[in-house]
């Protein structure tokens, strides 16, 4: 899965990439904390990067970890 495909099924599902500026969120600051301290599963590599996505219509919050150098992504 790449990035262009993650964002093309998350938009079909309504969801946009990034979090509300208020923080409503609460998740969040976790997940980047959780992404940051794991390790690829793929490729061994330290350190996921965190990408957000938020359906503004349901206030609904989902987070995947992508591995910066394989690009494998798996939902958090
Ligand atoms: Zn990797």
């Amino acid at each position: 899965m790449t990035d262009f495909d993650l964002d093309n099924i998350m938009a079909q599902e309504g969801y946009i990439p990034g979090v509300p500026a208020w923080g409503v969120t609460g998740d969040y600051d976790g997940d980047a904390e959780l992404c940051t301290n794991s390790t690829c599963q793929m490729c061994g590599h330290k350190g996921l990067d965190i990408r957000p996505f938020f359906d503004w219509s349901a206030q609904n919050y989902k987070a995947f970890a992508e591995c910066p150098q394989c690009g494998s992504i798996k939902e958090i």
